[in-house]
């Protein structure tokens, strides 16, 4: 029982999508059938007697023209396989003297104008099973006589559409067929347009009257759809060679148009394939990507080979429900069981993924069974208490995949609702044939070729599923530059708490052994015990800073610094600052040289933070400039603005960090190259102060040139 081309298990599950190849077929040679019925209608008319008055034993008259005509017989029929003729090795039911007068009469083409009015399924006559034979399966005989004129061995037939497996004989001789016969049960394959030109079985002018037989196999299938099936059921051709051989073309066009749709979808999911491979290169801790890359590459496989089966004789029927159906096709379902399990991250409970491999396993086993893939037929009643059996399997498997997406909804919200689409397209090729009962089974025609709901499903699914792949890739990104982030901020933290603990201790080491110095009265030299004093001082002063600064620092990114407002002069503030640092700027050798452009100039703001901001900038001055020891401070005005500027010709700073150096920790290459010691929060800290006062910072700097810091605020109201 294997499939009958237009009777396709009707409980196939696994992204079962091969068209009905008949339905298809019968719709696409209609034109040509109109066209070799025209002339049928012709002949009729020519040799004068009407068609249903020939006898079945009676030699038919045909005109031969560039035309095809159908054979709608009557022909004769018998169930069985013929003997054979132990002389000529020929099976006897073919040889042109036989004597088929016993025989049944069966016509296997509709009447008359009917044909071309009918749906498409039904333009295929009822088969034998119709007609007394309802068990009967197997081999039979069609057999026909014909006068064909003095063209004889310029024909060629174009055998009978969908018939299981046939061999055609002409007056005995094997012009071929369709089908492996060299076995015992032929092998049967998708269904293909055939011809056989005369000529190729030696057929021979003299004897034009010929006596056609064909020889068929028809599969046992219990589980076929109710449509009488069963041996020849559409007439086959004849006509000139070249012109049976024109048809015969088109019909391969239409064949392979047909099915280029699965090979555009094969090449699709490999490309899928190749970008959830790679994307694994890429994000390894993302499981999904890799089962995303196993399904596509199944589906892929399975597109493929549908068109391939359907192309040519590889392989058998038998051999693509065993390798496509009972193996890729599974896989792949349980592939796209482990694609949600790990796009949602769930690792419990562990028995869900078995159980999903597990009902398909129940599945597998039922279809194959009931479709007599591995054992003899299976009686009805058993075939249709294994079709439950597969369809609660089916109905579990998603419900397993259902309560996946459930969990992710609940989890991750939009993530998981944005896969209920996928789940639902997954959801039409297994229950393709439910759905149809439920007439849900419409079919579109894209570019003149057919396409049933699985099919479109299947692209859309492509689609989607490519989205949430890109989808997923940007989130990825997003999170990975996130990490990234963070390692960097722990890094510059930990640099901060190194940096700090570093400006702490080099000057309390110094200011102990001072200390030292002076308590035990090791100094006894006057001008060098006041040298130790202001040393003294003047670290001590500066460690203070240095904590007023952390603290100060600590309350601004906390939210807490809270301003205190007051109108002020910003020139005398910055020279007091200029003021507070001279000490420091004569220790260390520096000059700074201060212009201003009017002798105040007002500004309403918080006095300490600002001179906080100007203190730290001229410190950088004096730390990042080793070989010029001036600084330069300029005060301007303009209408609303004034700007304080600190301008060093030091070892500048590079334009790829211009930006950088004012967020928090962070430090300069060049100042770490060179060894200079600092925190990294000074410019963070003057760049908040400037915009809570109402303005902001401005850097000019080019490396191992010179570096300028504006601080722009606005003037105060008059
Ligand atoms: P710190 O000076 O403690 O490192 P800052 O926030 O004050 O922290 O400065 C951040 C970085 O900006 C410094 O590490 C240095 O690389 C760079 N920088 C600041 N001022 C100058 C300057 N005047 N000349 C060159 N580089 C500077």
């Amino acid at each position: 029982m294997l499939t009958t081309s237009n009777t396709l298990p009707r409980n196939s599950w696994i992204m079962v999508r091969r068209r009905e190849v008949s339905v298809r077929r019968s719709r696409l040679c209609r034109s040509s059938c109109a066209a070799a019925l025209m002339s049928v209608l012709s002949f009729t008319a020519m040799a004068g007697e009407p068609r249903d008055e020939n006898q079945p034993g009676e030699r038919q008259q045909i005109a031969i023209s560039q035309s095809v005509v159908p054979l709608p017989g009557p022909w004769r029929f018998h169930a069985g396989d013929s003997p054979g003729d132990r002389v000529a090795g020929i099976p006897l039911w073919a040889e042109p003297d036989f004597d088929d007068s016993g025989w049944e009469t069966l016509s296997p083409a509709p009447t008359g104008a009917s044909r071309a009015t009918r749906a498409e399924e039904s333009a295929l006559v009822p088969g034998f099973t119709a007609k007394d034979h309802e068990k009967r399966w197997g081999f039979c005989w069609y057999r026909i006589r014909l006068n064909l004129g003095t063209f004889a061995e310029k024909l060629a037939l174009a055998g009978p559409e969908q018939v299981d497996a046939y061999q055609v004989f002409v007056n005995g001789r094997l012009l071929g067929g369709f089908g492996d016969f060299s076995s015992k049960r032929p092998a049967t394959y998708y269904k293909q347009p055939m011809i056989f030109p005369f000529t190729s079985g030696g057929f021979n002018s003299v004897s034009t009257p010929a006596v056609i037989a064909l020889r068929v196999w028809t599969e046992e299938n219990p589980l076929v759809s109710s449509h009488p099936a069963g041996g020849v059921r559409s007439a086959p051709l004849i006509g000139e060679e070249n012109a049976v051989t024109v048809r015969h073309q088109q019909r391969w066009q239409d064949v392979i148009r047909s099915y280029l749709t699965f090979v555009i979808e094969a090449l699709i999911y490999a490309l899928l394939a190749i970008v959830a491979f790679s994307l694994i290169l890429f994000d390894r801790s993302d499981r999904a990507y890799f089962w995303m890359g196993i399904v596509f590459v199944f589906t892929s496989a399975y597109s493929a080979l549908d068109a391939f089966d359907v192309w040519t004789q590889h392989l058998s029927i038998l051999q693509d429900l065993l390798l496509v159906r009972c193996l890729l096709g599974p896989l792949a379902y349980v592939g796209w069981f482990m694609v949600w399990w790990a796009w949602f991250r769930r690792r419990r409970p562990r028995w869900m993924p078995f159980a999903a491999a597990g009902v398909t396993a129940v599945y597998v086993v039922s279809y194959a069974v009931a479709l007599n893939l591995f054992f003899s037929p299976v009686r009805p009643a058993i075939g249709l208490t294994l079709e439950v059996v597969s369809l609660i399997a089916r109905l579990l498997f998603f419900v397993l995949l259902g309560s996946i997406v459930i969990h992710g909804i609940r989890r991750y919200g939009l993530e998981g609702w944005l896969v209920v689409p996928v789940i639902l397209l997954l959801g039409i090729a297994p229950f393709q044939t439910e759905l149809r009962l439920l007439g849900l089974a419409p079919s579109w025609d894209i570019f003149g070729t057919q396409n049933d709901l699985p099919q479109i499903a299947s692209l859309m699914l492509a689609v989607i599923v490519a989205l949430l792949l890109l989808r997923r890739l940007l989130l990825s990104v997003r999170r990975q530059r996130l990490i990234e982030l963070d390692a960097m901020r722990a890094q510059l933290q930990s640099d901060f708490v190194a940096a700090v603990s570093h400006e702490f201790r080099t000057p309390l080491t110094a200011l102990k052994s001072i200390t030292d110095l002076l308590v035990h009265d090791r100094i006894a030299d006057e001008p060098r015990r006041r040298e130790g004093y202001l040393y003294l001082d003047r670290e001590t002063t500066r460690l203070q800073r240095l904590v007023e600064d952390l603290l100060d620092f600590g309350r601004m990114e906390a939210g807490h610094k809270q301003y205190r407002f007051s109108t002020f002069d910003v020139f005398r503030l910055v020279r007091d600052a200029v003021s507070d640092l001279s000490e420091e700027a004569d220790a260390e050798g520096f000059d700074i040289e201060t212009s201003f452009v009017t002798a105040q100039a007002s500004i309403h703001a918080d006095e300490e933070a600002v001179h906080r901001a100007v203190r730290n900038l001229i410190e950088n001055a004096m730390k990042y400039s080793p070989q010029c020891r001036t600084v330069w401070v300029d005060g301007k005005v303009d209408h609303h603005h004034v700007s304080i500027s600190i301008r060093d010709q030091g070892m500048g700073i590079d334009a790829s960090e211009q930006r950088a150096i004012f967020q928090k920790f962070v430090r300069g290459d060049a100042a770490k190259k060179a060894g200079i010691k600092g925190t990294g929060i000074g410019l963070t800290m003057v760049k908040q102060i400037s915009e809570a006062m109402g303005g902001e910072i401005r850097l000019q700097s080019q490396v191992d040139v010179g570096s300028t810091f504006t601080i722009l605020l606005p003037l105060a109201q008059k």
